[in-house]
């Protein structure tokens, strides 16, 4: 299968997913959209009331904020392939838990990563963050771009987050307004990328 085709897959297997049970509460799975060939892949936390409601990532206030972030760098959302840790909606916005995310992002996250293979993974919040960088505090190493298993990972704060709490803004924005540096770095000079700390997954076979 090419990745459009891989995608397409986990697109209609999330679609009816009973793998854990999210799928109870949900109304409409969210399983991630943006092209196959994207170089940044962002990956939030899971879909709220509006993206329960649409289908669609990132479609409430916290995307409005993404879509302002992005554009400020030069994209649009279409440009890049924006996902979740876990594509149905907690109920009443609760975390997702330890089992749900374990059994939806190796079935999906995973193969979503390997057939799209970013330049670079910007993590938003600390679930997606917790994925690839099980210790880390986001207070600490937000912005920070890490290389895992070849790969650039930016972990960054969630919209949402930075939404609530005002101070987290304009760091933020300055978060995002490195990647471009980061990707053209990533792409022109392989293993001299700005490297703070490899902090392997432990849990989970993202790579
Ligand atoms: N927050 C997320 O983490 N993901 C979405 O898709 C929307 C809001
Ligand atoms: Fe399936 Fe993931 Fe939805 Fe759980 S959250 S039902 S594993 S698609």
């Amino acid at each position: 299968m090419n990745p459009e085709e891989v995608l397409k897959q986990v697109s209609e297997e999330v679609s009816n997913c009973t793998k854990c049970e999210l799928h109870h509460s949900r109304n409409k799975s969210v399983p991630g959209e943006g092209p196959a060939n994207s170089d940044i892949m962002l990956i939030g936390e899971g879909p709220g009331f509006h993206e329960n409601e649409q289908g669609r990532p990132f479609v409430g206030a916290s995307g409005k904020f993404l879509e302002e972030l992005l554009a400020e760098i030069g994209f649009s959302r279409e440009e890049v392939f924006i996902s979740n840790v876990v594509k149905c909606r907690p109920p009443g916005n609760r975390d997702p838990q330890p089992e749900e995310v374990k059994i939806c992002t190796s079935t999906y996250l995973d193969r979503q990563i390997a057939a799209i293979n970013p330049t670079v993974i910007v993590t938003l919040g600390r679930f997606s963050m917790n994925l690839l960088m099980p210790n880390a505090k986001i207070s600490q190493v937000h912005g920070q771009a890490v290389k895992i298993h070849g790969r650039l990972v930016v972990p960054m704060y969630h919209p949402a987050a930075a939404l609530h709490q005002g101070s987290l803004r304009p760091v933020i924005k300055e978060d995002f307004s490195q990647l471009p540096q980061l990707i053209a770095d990533a792409a022109g000079t392989p293993g001299q990328e700005k490297k703070q700390e490899d902090d392997e997954p432990t849990q989970l076979s993202l790579f």
